[in-house]
């Protein structure tokens, strides 16, 4: 007999892991060995556009645990079920009887299909005496806890922000740390059947899921919760530099500092800029739960005044502590309104609006060839990086929607095939955020301005540069918009495409047909 700890994707680590933490508790209660189970399922990961860059991430951090779950004498055994609907009979008749397993434990996933997929298990498993316990651990305040007065769910952010600051204020507990798993005694080792679990290999790919820049990616983004915390520690100490545009990790130590504040300071205006090493660049490791949210949290009150969490826009500290909160919110959208993870949008209003079928727009913006720099500086860095800035990704996903008039669904999908940082909540909650669809209050009519938005956030044309090597002569504002700074023949030698649409025309485009939601034009 033993416990079992059924790990996730987004449970890459042994530090603060709820479910590993009291699967062990019961495991000494019980005086059982403890045994870490993962599913690998490949059905699951195609059916939600997992990146094959994220898969990798994946199969990294996990041959990372083993030695760590090693160290613990924790075995990990490994399986894989292609058939995602099978999972919970496969499991409950399979795999829990062959380790001898009749109490399981997990941390629960908040997507619709995952949640399905556990509640079977929970309900078959009860059938055969198999008890299956789920415990909150992804975000920091878990879904339906942040409530209004009145007691009902909250949409707008600010205000849900409030709240949830408030929250931990009243139950600062909820930052508590679970501690680390206790060892398990040397009984597991005597066992041969949970002995030769040590020997599991992990695949180093998963077919479908062939990375192609494997080594880049291992590079730019190195596995283990020991890298994470030195990502944080980096953005919480150290100044901003400007080097950082680059294909590098971001543990390089790159260029001189650029600034005299730590990047965290700097980050209420750094936030907005893409031309250096402005903020933490933590999103792969939190959405695989390499790191979690409240250990990023705990550090960040430790500079806080007085030791408190500060939360609010007075300061960069306070401001980043709010994006972090981005990540509980949009999870909590998601947990409440189910809708928006199953590809419709929040606003119902909206599931008429009339989009264009234009496979060569679609394709020019993915290969970042629409002739807009800041946009195809993005998509390219997206797809050299399995990355992008946050003000970029606003950027380009808004010129996909209201520029091209292309079905913000088409992008969500794209964004979550290439990055390695892709996450359903987050990636959805933007999107809709952008194509006006969403829970943000700001009506359909605020549309971006490609042009404007690139000169703000990259004010001297380093990063396009970096990114569109065709324009890294161009000197000035040309970077910008090098068709209407230069003669046609010259324009033509720079091998750069011309813009795509027209601006002003494509705008108007927008403003009627989300004016007229439901009407041919
Ligand atoms: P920082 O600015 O340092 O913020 C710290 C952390 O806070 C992030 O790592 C992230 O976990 C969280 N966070 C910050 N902003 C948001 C936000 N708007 N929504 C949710 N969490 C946030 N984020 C993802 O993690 N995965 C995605 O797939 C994803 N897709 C996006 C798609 C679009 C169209 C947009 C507009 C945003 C998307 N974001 C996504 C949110 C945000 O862009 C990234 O979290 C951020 O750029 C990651 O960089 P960072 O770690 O340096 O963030």
């Amino acid at each position: 007999e033993c416990v079992v700890y059924w790990m996730r994707m987004e449970d890459m680590r042994v530090e603060d892991n709820t479910a590993l933490h009291k699967a062990s508790e019961r495991a000494k209660e019980l005086g059982l060995p403890l045994i870490a189970l993962y599913v690998l399922s490949p059905g699951d990961y195609k059916i939600h556009d997992r990146s094959a860059r994220k898969i990798d991430f994946m199969l990294r951090n996990l041959n990372h645990l083993k030695t760590k779950l090693h160290d613990l004498n924790i075995p990990l055994h490994i399986t894989s079920y292609p058939k995602r609907l099978s999972i919970p009979r496969k499991l409950v008749n399979e795999t829990f009887p062959f380790l001898g397993a009749n109490h399981i434990f997990v941390n629960i996933e908040y997507e619709v299909d995952e949640l399905n997929r556990d509640i079977a298990t929970v309900k078959l498993g009860r059938e055969k005496g198999i008890d299956v316990r789920c415990f909150h651990d992804r975000l920091v305040v878990p879904p339906g806890r942040v409530k209004s007065q009145a007691g009902k769910p909250m949409s707008v952010f600010s205000p849900w922000q409030r709240a949830w600051a408030k929250l931990l204020e009243k139950e600062p507990q909820l930052l508590n740390l679970s501690p680390l798993p206790q060892a398990n005694d040397a009984a597991i080792r005597q066992n041969q059947r949970f002995a030769k679990l040590f020997e599991d290999q992990i695949p180093d790919s998963l077919e479908g899921f062939e990375c192609t820049d494997k080594e880049t990616m291992a590079e730019v983004w190195p596995e283990g919760t020991e890298r994470a915390k030195e990502v944080l520690d980096r953005f919480l100490h150290t100044k901003a530099r400007k080097s950082q545009i680059q294909l590098t990790s971001p543990l390089n130590p790159g260029a001189e500092p650029s600034s005299k504040e730590s990047r965290v300071q700097a980050y209420q205006t750094g936030r907005n800029l893409v031309d250096g090493d402005n903020s933490s660049r933590l999103s792969p490791y939190l959405v695989s739960g390499v790191i979690s949210a409240r250990m990023v949290l705990n550090e960040a009150k430790k500079l806080g005044k007085g030791g408190n969490l500060e939360s609010g826009r007075d300061t960069g500290l306070g401001m980043w502590v709010q994006e972090v909160s981005w990540r509980d919110f949009y999870n909590h959208v998601m947990s409440t309104w189910p809708r928006v993870s199953m590809g419709r949008p929040f606003l119902e209003k909206f599931a008429d609006v009339q989009w264009e079928v234009n496979e060569e727009h679609l394709q020019a913006w993915k290969d970042g060839k629409t002739g807009f720099p800041i946009v195809d500086a993005a998509m390219r860095a997206c797809n050299k990086r399995g990355w992008m800035e946050n003000r970029v990704r606003m950027v380009s996903a808004s010129f996909l929607v209201k520029s091209l008039m292309l079905d913000w669904r088409l992008g969500e999908k794209y964004f979550m095939e290439c990055f390695i940082d892709g996450d359903l909540a987050a990636n959805n909650g933007g999107w809709q955020w952008v194509a006006s669809t969403g829970t943000d209050p700001q009506p359909y009519f605020r549309i971006f301005n490609t042009l404007t938005q690139s000169e703000k956030c990259d004010p001297n044309g380093d990063y396009i540069r970096y990114w569109v090597p065709e324009l890294r002569h161009l000197k000035g504002k040309a970077v910008h918009d090098p068709s209407h700074h230069m003669p046609l023949n010259e324009f033509k030698k720079l091998g750069y495409p011309a813009p795509i649409v027209d601006h002003k025309r494509s705008r108007e485009r927008a403003l009627f047909r989300y004016k007229n939601v439901g009407e041919k034009e």
